[in-house]
């Protein structure tokens, strides 16, 4: 990589800003191109920068949002101005909500005019318009401020709880000049961006009197703890504890799917009777269902490990919060571990062990099952074969049935190796994750996607071939949203809303731009198209044909859906 900083007598925005990005090792900038930023994208890669470019900003945030996740370090999009920055901002409050770091750089237009309305091209407040959906907004108005702007951006993005971080950056600093050596010495190394937060010993001796009275104790891991990179710590913590545990979605992996302490395959049963439950970087949000009603039975009491002291209580009264980052957490409770005091009773593990080994086996034969046309299990049984052979390889997963059933059927085996549509349940992150991840880890990645869902990002296919990586895209395409079956009622010639055009060739799209196409109607060719596309390394898209009437509405969302939560009363 070029690390050379430019030495000319003076220096522009544009320059200081690509020194600023080097300067804290960015050098990978995700972005689309246009006024005022072009010359920023060329000139950032003239200088060794990676530049990345899409076609749309979503997709590019999207793609910066996880390699913040994966990295630790701010991900950076580059947008132009009012349109632009709005679609990458989409993609910014998605990294906001889900805790990743990163910073959307936009070029705006000149602020006189901005704020006097007086009609500029591309007008619009993009700061203050990003202010709720980011941790932190920041404009740099000054040439002379941009070390500092830097600066400020990077550590809000990253120290605490991580979120995206807007950084505006109007069209005439771009063009400002300052002496070069002066400019060089605004640029300063940060120290210690990424603070540990220690947490308090009452705190920690709380949270263990708490775990060792308990008779049927939980331990949730949710995606913080994965962020954190704590893994070492984590499994120890579990496996000496003896207490059985439960990943959330973008926590699988964190401890291998197959582990003999995962609870996964008696989910229900455990949240509806655990006493003690110990969350690990995980919220009790809707994806909890709040900590309460019926999902959680039993009445018990929480201790939560996070790094944001407001997340405590959000839901349900927490007895032990522990506040601090996950590994200085995890640490010191292991430090006070004593196994031998612990009262979890033989009867919970071996109820759980019992429920699993049912659950597990019904699920196998399922997977076996080989009913034409395929349904969700059986091409996803096919897809599990293949991946459990090559733990290394990055999932993207999103749709609505087919982000349910590949979540519980495909086992995560490594930390971080499972990217999904998160905290909101969005669509849409499809190919951004995927582009993100393979550009970041130079591993391969598989994208598992229903075919609405694929549809929010599909044109990124064009990036995934320019830049020749090594994506595997898999179209669940059932002819529609949830399913193809549904019928207009009047009998007019509109579809009805949820289908698409029926038998759908979306191989063909891969095809267009040089990558490769494959139809699969069987598990079998859907099994030989994957392990050759992984074998291969090149841009792949199978259509995997998939029963038009296997989906639910709203797969297993079916209480926030207003139809079937009335139905089910
Ligand atoms: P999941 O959806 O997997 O349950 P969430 O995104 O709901 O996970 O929760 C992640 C939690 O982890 C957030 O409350 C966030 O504050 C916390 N968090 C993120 N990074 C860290 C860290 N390094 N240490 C401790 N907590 C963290
Ligand atoms: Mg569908």
């Amino acid at each position: 990589m070029n690390n050379e900083i430019s030495t000319a007598p003076t220096i522009d925005g544009f320059n200081q800003v690509i020194n600023a990005l080097k300067q804290h090792n960015l050098f990978t900038i995700f972005g689309l191109v246009g006024i005022p930023i072009t010359d920023l994208a060329r000139q950032a890669q003239a200088k060794g920068i990676r530049f990345i470019g899409f076609r749309h900003e979503q997709h590019a945030g999207n793609a910066a949002a996880i390699a913040g996740y994966l990295t630790q370090k701010p991900g950076i999009c580059l947008t132009v101005s009012a349109p632009g920055f709005l679609n990458g901002l989409t993609a910014l409050a998605n990294a906001t909500t889900n805790c990743f770091p990163m910073i959307l750089i936009s070029g705006s237009s000149e602020r006189e005019i901005v704020d006097l309305q007086q009609g500029d091209y591309e007008e619009m407040d993009q700061l203050n318009a990003a202010k709720p959906y980011a941790k932190a907004s920041f404009r740099i108005n000054h040439i002379e401020d941009i070390g500092i702007g830097f600066a400020r951006a990077i550590r809000a993005a990253v120290s605490g709880r991580p979120g995206g971080v807007y950084l505006d950056l109007p069209a005439k600093l771009l063009s400002q000049t300052m002496d070069a050596q002066a400019a060089q010495a605004s640029l300063f190394h940060l120290v210690d961006p990424v603070p540990r937060q220690i947490p308090a010993p009452d705190a920690i001796d709380r949270a263990l009197a708490l775990l060792q009275q308990a008779k049927r104790p939980l331990i949730i891991l949710g995606k913080g703890a994965a962020y954190a990179q704590a893994d070492v710590a984590i499994r120890e913590l579990i496996e000496k504890s003896h207490i059985p545990y439960l990943p959330m979605s973008m926590a699988k992996g964190l401890l291998p799917d197959t582990h003999a302490q995962s609870a996964s395959a008696a989910r229900s049963y455990v949240l509806a009777e655990a006493d003690v439950v110990l969350l690990i970087g995980a919220r009790l949000n809707w994806l909890l269902s709040h900590g309460k009603g019926k999902t959680w039975g039993k009445p018990k009491q929480f201790i939560q490990i996070d790094i944001s002291p407001s997340e405590i209580d959000s839901n349900v009264a927490i007895a032990a919060p522990v506040i601090g980052d996950v590994g200085s957490c995890v640490d010191a409770l292991l430090r006070g571990l004593k196994p031998q005091n612990f009262s979890q009773s033989p009867e919970w593990v071996q109820s759980i062990n019992e429920r699993k080994e049912k659950n597990l086996s019904k699920m196998a034969q399922t997977l076996t099952l080989n009913p034409s046309p395929m349904n969700f299990h059986s091409a996803l049984g096919a897809i599990k074969n293949v991946l459990n052979k090559r733990p290394d390889i990055l999932v993207v997963n999103e749709g609505a049935n087919t982000l349910d059933f590949a979540r519980s059927i495909i086992d995560m085996h490594q930390p971080r190796k499972r990217l999904d549509s998160g905290t909101w349940g969005i669509m849409g992150i499809g190919m951004g994750y995927a582009i993100g991840a393979a550009v970041t880890t130079g591993l391969p990645v598989v994208a598992i996607e229903g075919d609405s869902a694929f549809g929010f990002s599909g044109m990124e296919v064009e990036t995934i071939c320019r830049y020749e990586l090594p994506i595997v895209v898999i179209i669940f395409n059932n002819n529609g949203v949830y399913n193809g079956t549904d019928v207009n009622p009047t009998g007019g010639k509109d579809v009805a809303p949820t289908v698409f055009v029926k038998g759908a060739r979306y191989d063909k799209m891969m095809e267009a731009f040089g990558g490769i196409g494959c139809h699969a109607t069987t598990p079998q060719e859907l099994t030989e198209g994957l392990e050759k596309a992984i074998a291969s390394g090149k841009p792949t898209l199978i259509n995997a044909v998939i029963d038009e009437a296997a989906g639910t509405e709203s797969g297993r969302l079916t209480t926030l859906n207003p139809k079937t939560a009335a139905a089910k009363k």
